[in-house]
């Protein structure tokens, strides 16, 4: 499947982690498996737990299992998506 990498960046312009995805249609949920260079704790995860901005302590989702692997389940409208290639 193709896939692109996009980067998640919070309103405040922090940048929060590289995605890479696939298919198309809206981002709503980041599989943690396809997250890659996080600049938000992604090893040590609890389900259902808030997962806040470093920088300006904004909610941007929660920790989730989608399909049996753990996701992010993202806040609408908190996240910038910036398209990599
Ligand atoms: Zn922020």
């Amino acid at each position: 499947m193709k896939s692109k990498i996009v980067e998640l960046v919070c309103k405040c312009g922090f940048h929060l982690f590289k995605y890479r995805k696939t298919g198309s249609g809206t981002l709503i949920k980041c599989f943690r498996d396809n997250i890659i260079e996080s600049n938000i704790e992604i090893d040590e995860v609890e389900l259902l737990a808030k997962i806040v901005c470093p920088n300006c302590e904004k909610e941007i989702g929660y920790w989730n299992r989608i399909r049996g692997k753990i996701a992010i389940k993202l806040n609408n409208g908190t996240v910038e998506k910036i398209k990599i290639k």
